[in-house]
C-alpha cells in the first residue's frame, strides 16, 4: 500500500482510507507504522486520522451502519428506523455493539435526498429507499454476519431521476468533440469563448471561470494543476452525484479543457467519500478515455498536450468542499481553509498555480467548447448565463434532477416538482436562503436566489423550527473547529435551540441567536461559520410562530438568582458591602 503510493506525505488521506478499508480502523500501531513510513510526526498523522469523520481511531464493528441524517431523510422517517435497527441489534446509536460487530449512527448528507431514507455501510455500500422491511431484513443478515456485497443488489440501486433536461442534461457530445474545438481554437482562443460565455462557477460562490482560468494561465510556476471539486457536502445537493454517474465524459473533458487553456498536465478529482462506491466506475471511464487518446500523451495528436487525472476519495468532512480545505485534504493534511491571498490560482496544490472548478462547471465548459460562448450566453439572463441543475427533494411528488435556464421561477419549479400547499423552499441547501411562499415569485440566478443546487420544499405541516435545528447540528457537526466563533458558535446555537425545544425557552433565547449570528457572520475564519447561522435569521425572520409556539415565557426569565448564589462566597470573605453584589457592578 505504501508503495503503491510512493510513500508520499500528500497521498497520506488516501493512505489512511485504503488502511482502513482493510483493517477497519486505524489502531495507534498502524498510524505509527505511516507516520514512520512518511517520515510524518506521529501526531501529524494521528491529527489527520482524527480529523475526518470517516476515519476511526477505535474500533467501529463488522458492520457500520451510517444513516443519512438530512433534514429530508428525517421527513421520509430516518430517526425512527434507525431506533428501530437499534432495538433490533441491541445496541444504543453512536455505541459499538459489545461483541464488537456492530455500530449504528449518523452521518451528515449522503446525497440521495430524492431516494431516501438512506444509509452507508462501511462507507462504501449504499441502501436507499430503506422500509421498515428492509430494516428487518438488515438486521437478520447482520445478525447472520451475511458479507454486504451478498445483501439484495436492489438496495443499492441509485436511480438518476432526471425529469427535466436542458442542454447539460441532454444529448451529450460525443467523446473528444470538445477537446477538438479547444485545440482548433487554441488554449487562448478557448479561454476568450470561455469569457465571451459568460460562465460562472456552479459551486456556490459564482466566480467568473473565465477570469479565474486566466488568473491561473498567467500566474508562474512549475506546473499548473487543475481540479474538479466533486465534494458535494451540502445537505439536499445530489445533482453532482448524476453527472458523475451519467455524465462522467462530460466532466472530464471540462477537465481537460481547462488543462490545454491553463497549461496543466496533472488533474484530480475530489471525490467525497460518501461516492465512494462511484470510484470504480470513474475509473472505467478514465481507462476509457486513455485507451481512446483524450487523456495520456500527445492528447489527440497534439504535441505537447500531455493530461491524466487522478481521482483521490474524501474522508467524510463536509468543509473540504472549501477550495482551499479540499487542497489541504488533497495535500493529505487536515481540512482546513487556507487564510487567503494567496489564491489557489496563484499558489494552490502543492504551491503551485491551481484552477479549482465544480463538477457542473466543468460539464458546461465542455458544452461551451463544443457550441461557442455567443450560444451559451443566449441562455439564461445576462447575469447568470446558461442553465442550472437543481436536486429537489422534501415534500413533492416528483424528486430528482431538474435543469432550468437562470431566470426560472422559484413557483415553476415547485408547480414542475409536484409540489402542494408549499410553506417554504430552502434555495442552496442549509447555507443557502429559505423562501417563504411570499417568495416564489423570485427567480434563481446570481443577481436574485443564487444556488449551488439544492432544493428542499416543506409543505405547511412541517415545522421549520425542527428543520432549522437540523441545519444547525450539521453545522455544528461540521465545523472543523480551527476558529473559536465557530466552533463554540456554532455548539452554542445547537443548545438555544434545544433549550427551545425542550420548553424552557424565552424571547430572550431568540434575541441571543441573533447576536451569535452576528458574532459568527463577521468573526469566522471561512465561509461555514459565516454561514452556519443563515437558516436561523431567515427562519425567525419569515416564520417566527415556529419559534414562538416553543416559548414559555415572553420576557426573559433567568435560570436562578447569580446574586444569591454568590452568598456563600460573601459568607466566605466575610464581605456583604454594597459592592459585593451584583446589582452594584458596573
Ligand atoms: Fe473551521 Fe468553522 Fe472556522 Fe471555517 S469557520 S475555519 S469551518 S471553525
Amino acid at each position: 500500500l505504501l508503495d503503491r503510493h510512493q510513500r508520499l506525505p500528500h497521498r497520506l488521506v488516501q493512505i489512511l482510507r485504503e488502511l482502513q478499508a482493510h483493517q477497519g480502523w486505524l489502531s495507534r500501531e498502524d498510524l505509527s507504522l505511516v507516520a514512520h513510513a512518511l517520515h510524518l510526526p506521529l501526531a501529524q498523522v494521528q491529527g489527520v486520522a482524527e480529523f475526518y469523520h470517516f476515519f476511526h481511531t477505535r474500533p467501529v464493528g463488522q458492520y457500520r451502519v451510517l444513516f443519512s441524517d438530512n433534514i429530508t431523510d428525517r421527513l421520509l422517517g430516518s430517526e425512527a428506523l434507525l431506533h428501530d435497527l437499534c432495538h433490533r441489534l441491541k445496541v444504543e446509536p453512536g455505541q459499538l455493539r459489545a461483541d464488537g460487530r456492530v455500530s449504528v449512527t449518523t452521518t451528515s448528507c449522503t446525497g440521495l435526498c430524492d431516494q431516501g431514507p438512506a444509509a452507508l455501510i462501511n462507507h462504501h455500500q449504499i441502501i436507499t429507499k430503506l422500509t421498515p422491511g428492509r430494516i428487518e431484513h438488515l438486521a437478520a443478515l447482520i445478525e447472520q454476519q451475511v458479507p454486504p456485497a451478498q445483501w439484495p443488489t436492489e438496495w443499492s440501486r441509485v436511480d438518476d431521476q432526471i425529469r427535466l433536461a436542458d442542454v447539460k442534461l441532454g444529448a451529450q457530445p460525443a467523446p473528444g468533440k470538445g477537446i477538438a474545438a479547444a485545440i482548433a481554437r487554441g488554449p487562448q482562443g478557448m479561454l476568450d469563448d470561455i469569457k465571451r460565455s459568460k460562465l460562472r462557477g456552479r459551486g456556490g460562490a459564482g466566480y467568473a471561470t473565465g477570469t479565474k482560468w486566466q488568473l491561473c494561465r498567467n500566474a508562474r510556476g512549475d506546473t499548473h494543476y487543475v481540479i474538479c471539486n466533486a465534494d458535494e457536502g451540502e445537505p439536499g445537493t445530489f445533482k453532482d452525484r448524476v453527472l458523475l454517474s451519467s455524465y462522467a465524459d462530460t466532466v472530464f473533458e471540462g477537465m481537460t479543457i481547462a488543462a490545454w487553456v491553463v497549461g496543466s498536465r496533472q488533474g484530480l478529482m475530489y471525490l467525497r467519500g460518501e461516492y465512494r462506491y462511484l470510484l470504480e466506475p470513474l475509473q472505467a471511464v478514465l481507462q476509457s478515455r486513455r485507451e481512446q487518446g483524450l487523456l495520456g500523451k500527445a492528447i489527440q495528436g497534439q504535441e505537447g498536450f500531455d493530461f491524466d487525472i487522478d481521482i483521490h476519495v474524501g474522508a467524510g468532512a463536509y468543509v473540504c468542499g472549501e477550495e482551499s480545505a479540499l487542497i489541504e485534504s488533497l495535500e493529505g493534511k487536515r481540512g482546513t481553509p487556507r487564510i487567503r491571498p494567496p489564491f489557489p490560482v496563484e499558489q494552490g496544490y502543492l504551491g503551485q498555480p491551481t484552477v479549482v472548478n465544480n463538477v457542473e462547471t466543468f460539464c458546461a465548459a465542455t458544452h461551451i467548447a463544443v457550441n461557442g460562448g455567443a450560444w451559451w450566453v443566449r441562455i439564461g439572463t445576462p447575469q447568470s448565463t446558461g442553465t442550472k441543475i437543481h436536486s429537489v427533494s422534501g415534500d413533492c411528488e416528483r424528486p430528482g434532477i431538474y435543469e432550468y435556464p437562470f431566470g426560472t421561477r422559484i413557483g415553476r419549479i415547485l408547480e414542475d416538482c409536484g409540489a402542494h400547499n408549499t410553506q417554504a423552499v430552502q434555495v442552496g441547501g442549509p447555507s443557502g436562503v429559505c423562501l417563504s411562499a411570499l417568495e416564489f415569485g423570485r427567480r434563481i440566478g446570481f443577481e436574485d436566489v443564487p444556488t449551488a443546487g439544492a432544493f428542499m420544499v416543506f409543505n405547511r405541516s412541517r415545522d421549520l423550527f425542527e428543520v432549522a435545528r437540523n441545519f444547525a447540528q450539521f453545522f455544528a457537526h461540521e465545523s472543523c473547529g480551527f476558529c473559536t466563533p465557530c466552533r463554540v458558535g456554532t455548539e452554542l446555537v445547537v443548545r438555544r435551540l434545544d433549550k427551545l425545544k425542550k420548553g424552557y425557552g424565552s424571547s430572550e433565547d431568540v434575541q441571543v441567536l441573533y447576536e451569535l449570528d452576528k458574532l459568527m457572520h463577521g468573526a469566522t475564519h471561512c465561509g461555514l461559520g459565516a454561514a452556519a447561522c443563515n437558516p436561523l435569521r431567515d427562519t425567525i425572520a419569515k416564520f417566527r410562530p415556529a419559534y414562538e409556539r416553543h416559548l414559555t415565557s415572553l420576557h426573559f426569565a433567568p435560570g436562578f438568582d447569580l446574586d444569591a448564589e454568590l452568598s456563600q462566597a460573601r459568607l466566605a470573605t466575610g464581605r456583604d458591602d454594597t459592592g459585593a453584589h451584583l446589582e452594584n457592578i458596573a
